[in-house]
């Protein structure tokens, strides 16, 4: 982790890789960590908010065809050692959740582009949510090595799908945590305490991943605070991932110029402000 600064798309590390499973558990009743052993040197590649196509293997049960798009969970120490953390949903996920210790899985990768870190912030505020909390894992651990003050907003369902632990990993944070089982995740309240965090002290920017709803919240917010950058990393359903098949374009507005984008290229990250919620036609 030698350059903390602004990271940058790297399409000329893009390559595919046979990984070995060399660490495969249950985190909870839904999300599966898993950590890979490659050949070559994914640490030194891979950025905070980049992900991989996985080829999922193909069981009695499951055959998956499309390869899947998964974040980067963490990268290191060894220099091929890269993990995902994932939920476990469908044909794919179930089928990659049955792999064993010493079974092989092709990825490719690293793909679309990255947070923006600048090293001279001072304070960062994250709102994680669901797979966002892999998403956004990285980036904590970036901008602690940078000495960058991390303030989390972490929302679930109910305390015990939290993953706390699994979203710090030992980073020094400031943690707000809000569920849906005692209604402190509403829109209402977490609006007020994202206007609380912010008017107290000056973030840099605000990074989100995970929901839309807090999306589409933050954007609020935002127009209120203009010297807050605000970066969301989009998880839309893709099938190439590499910017061909269009499946996964969204329209983004900037500076009024609508346009649609593909998040699989020219994201997954965008600003918050760039997002079009609702699309209308006619
Ligand atoms: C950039 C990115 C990062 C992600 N990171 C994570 C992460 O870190 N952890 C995590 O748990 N999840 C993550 N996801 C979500 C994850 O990709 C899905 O949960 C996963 O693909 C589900 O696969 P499945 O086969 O189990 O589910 P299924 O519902 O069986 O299949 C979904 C897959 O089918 C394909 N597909 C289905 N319909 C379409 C369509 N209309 N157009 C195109 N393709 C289609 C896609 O390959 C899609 O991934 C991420 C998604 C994206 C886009």
């Amino acid at each position: 982790m030698t350059d903390n600064a602004c990271f940058h798309r790297n399409a000329e590390n893009v390559a595919s890789h046979r990984c070995e499973v060399v660490e495969h558990r249950w985190v909870n009743d839904r999300y599966k960590y898993i950590r890979l052993s490659a050949q070559s040197d994914l640490a030194g590649v891979t950025k905070p908010g980049q992900f991989y196509q996985l080829k999922c293997p193909v069981t009695d049960e499951q055959q998956p065809f499309l390869l899947r798009p998964m974040s980067v969970y963490g990268v290191g120490p060894e220099p091929g050692t890269i993990e995902f953390l994932y939920n476990v949903t469908g044909v794919g996920t179930a089928a990659m959740a049955s792999l064993n210790v010493g079974d092989h899985m092709d990825i490719v990768g690293p793909l679309g582009n990255t947070f923006v870190l600048e090293p001279q912030y001072k304070r960062i505020l994250v709102l994680a949510r669901g797979v966002g909390l892999a998403t956004m894992a990285p980036l904590l651990q970036y901008a602690a090595a940078a000495g960058i003050g991390i303030t989390a907003i972490m929302s679930a369902r109910e305390p015990k799908d939290l993953m706390r632990e699994e979203f710090l990993r030992g980073a020094p944070a400031q943690v707000h945590c809000v569920y849906d089982s005692d209604g402190t995740s509403s829109v209402e309240a977490v609006e007020a305490l994202v206007r609380r965090l912010l008017d107290q002290e000056h973030y840099d920017v605000v990074y989100t991943c995970g929901s839309h709803r807090l999306l589409m919240l933050l954007q609020r917010v935002l127009a209120d605070y203009p010297q807050t950058r605000g970066e969301v990393a989009m998880e839309q359903r893709m099938a190439c991932g590499m910017g061909v098949c269009l499946s996964c374009v969204r329209m983004f507005d900037i500076e009024g110029d609508k346009q649609f984008l593909r998040v699989c290229r020219e994201g997954p990250v965008f600003s918050i402000r760039d997002v079009v919620g609702e699309v209308e036609f006619g």
